[in-house]
């Protein structure tokens, strides 16, 4: 793709395709040629794309009444803007938790209507798009999803706020063709999330590799905000306050984190206890959040 305004960006032919393909990106937002004017987006009062840095943070998985309950709670006083948690979960065994499903849903507007704060949850189904999108928010499409071009179009025509996250083996390129997917539909809030791509390591090492670089290149050709979830790269908690930093640094807009309960014991964690931060930290990255997003200079 070419960038003409402050350079840096030649354009191979593929690419030139792929700017073809752009035009509802383009009209939706004058200016687009300008390269890292973003466009805000609201949920439920929460601005995305503005000044202020956002933080979105839950559980990976609502498990119980109890532990969305607590954990909602804790965001809330640690200043985190709206709720994240998976009602429905893509996991890769069958035999793992697959989530609560409707039930989950309904704990999740539990938790907004007692902390006033809006909450993101993950869509896998296409025939599931009304229903997700009656309680929740913001449409969360996940990594595994974000070329499912049917469940692409069927947000696209959801009346609510998507949050598509990146699929962890593509291109940017990619990336932005499928949020044209929901553009297309007629769709036009749209926050993307960077998640890291599939890496040499794995296990208790880190699960993904943070695309720094392909996160300030989403920024120069595309007028949406764009979150950074650390905690999907992270592999081990310890881990998350360096990567969310670095995000930051590298001028997301926003923040998606995995958190448990203080004192929770992470082998009972249905859903990626070892990434999960306790609340304390939470806290204190949500302090180092309260910068204006980064600017980036050209
Ligand atoms: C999630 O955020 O709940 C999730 C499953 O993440 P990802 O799709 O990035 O793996
Ligand atoms: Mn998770």
């Amino acid at each position: 793709m070419t960038i003409d305004s402050g350079g840096a960006t030649s354009a191979s032919a593929g690419e030139r395709a792929a700017t073809e393909r752009l035009r509802i990106a383009r009209a939706a937002q004058p200016g687009y040629e300008r390269p890292f004017r973003t466009r805000t987006v609201d949920v439920g009062g929460v601005r995305f794309g503005g000044d202020e840095v956002v933080v979105v943070a839950g559980p990976c998985a609502v498990e119980s009444r109890a532990q969305t309950l607590t954990i909602a709670r804790a965001c809330r006083s640690a200043g985190v803007r709206m709720l994240r948690g998976g009602a429905y979960k893509p996991r890769t065994s069958p035999y793992s938790f697959q989530g609560l499903g409707r039930a989950g849903l309904e704990i999740l507007a539990e938790a907004r209507a007692e902390t006033g704060l809006p909450f993101v949850t993950e869509v896998l189904d296409p025939r599931l798009v009304e229903l997700v999108a009656s309680y929740a928010d913001m449409l969360q499409i996940g990594s595994r999803n974000m070329q499912n071009f049917p469940l692409l179009a069927e947000v696209g025509r959801a009346r609510k706020p998507v949050l598509l996250k990146r699929g962890f083996g593509t291109t940017v390129e990619e990336w932005l063709c499928s949020a044209e997917h929901i553009l297309h539909a007629g769709n036009t809030e749209i926050v993307f999330c960077e998640r890291g791509l599939r890496s040499f390591d794995g296990g208790p090492r880190p699960r993904t590799a943070l695309d720094l670089a392909g996160l300030r290149r989403l920024r120069e050709l595309a007028p949406f905000p764009v979150l950074v979830d650390p905690s999907h790269v992270a592999g081990s908690f310890e881990r998350v306050p360096e990567l969310a930093a670095a995000g930051l640094d590298a001028g997301a807009h926003g923040l998606l984190i995995e958190v448990i309960a203080d004192g929770t014991d992470r082998d009972t964690v249905l859903c990626d206890g070892p990434h999960a931060i306790e609340i304390g930290v939470l806290r204190r990255i949500v302090e180092r959040a309260a910068a204006p997003v980064r600017e980036i200079r050209v």
